[in-house]
């Protein structure tokens, strides 16, 4: 199993539009290519499917970048516009696809938000060649793979809940838990995410946020899971990878756009 991470900023990336005038941020050194954060997506691929979490208005760029040449089929973990608003550009996949719809997988809400942003796109084939066609799927509590399974659950996020997503590989035995976008992470996600081999968290910022973990509560929650290795992602500019990546304890560090981790 692999997970390449595409994007690891928060919803205005990093750094954000006039920096320079925002008063106390951190110093972040942008000489630092992992201060550069687009918004937070990833791919994973387990055994030979590959699995393309969230598009973020970069997708594109992050295909391009990271060479992302394949997706099987579409997760997303809820309908904010930094997680929905690349699916145009699921377009490529579709043509590479011969025009088969590109099955999309999220929670009831999250499809309504598809429906409502790409009414065009919803069909069992594109409209005319190089258009994107979307066939929405609730997704189960489990998803089979030929090679592993899709296990979920729903973490609080202020108005909305977003899906929790643990990866099982058959061959490799291995775990991956991808937590994004959540206030919470309480006893049944925990215990749900327990025996991973990588833990993927949202970790904001070092201050509170209603609908986001901070680093220090995303530590406890790491800890508290005990993954083999977790990173962090969806950070604000108020994180330096280097200066707050030396404070984290053993066995957890700040992800990175093009990150690629083989479990
Ligand atoms: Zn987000
Ligand atoms: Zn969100």
């Amino acid at each position: 199993m692999d997970i390449i991470f595409l994007g690891t900023g928060t919803s205005q990336g990093v750094p954000m539009i006039a920096q320079s005038a925002h008063v106390g941020g951190a110093d972040l050194d942008l000489g630092n290519p992992k201060n550069w954060r687009t918004r937070t997506s990833a791919h994973v691929i387990v055994g030979k499917t590959h699995i393309q979490i969230d598009a973020a208005q970069e997708f594109r760029l992050q295909c391009l970048h990271n060479q992302i040449e394949q997706i099987d089929l579409f997760i997303l973990t809820h309908g904010h516009a930094d997680h929905i608003l690349g699916m145009d550009d699921l377009r490529r996949f579709c043509d590479l696809r011969d025009g088969i719809a590109l099955p999309v997988y999220s929670t009831r809400e999250g499809l309504e938000r598809v429906r409502e942003i790409y009414p065009y796109a919803i069909r069992s084939k594109p409209e005319f060649a190089g258009y994107p066609a979307f066939s929405l799927r609730e997704i189960p509590e489990s998803l089979a793979l030929p090679d592993g399974t899709i296990r979920h659950t729903l973490l609080p996020h202020g108005r909305t809940s977003v899906l929790g997503l643990i990866f099982e590989e058959h061959s490799s035995g291995r775990k991956l838990a991808y937590y994004t976008d959540c206030a919470r992470v309480d006893s049944a996600q925990r215990e749900l995410a327990r025996g991973a081999d990588v833990l993927v968290l949202d970790a904001l910022r070092p201050t509170p946020h209603p609908t986001h973990l901070s680093v220090s509560e995303a530590v406890e929650v790491a800890r508290d899971i005990g993954a083999g290795q977790t990173w962090f992602t969806h950070m604000t500019f108020m994180i330096d990878a280097q200066s707050h990546g030396r404070e984290l304890p053993p066995g957890m560090d700040f992800a990175w756009d093009g990150l690629q981790i083989h479990l």
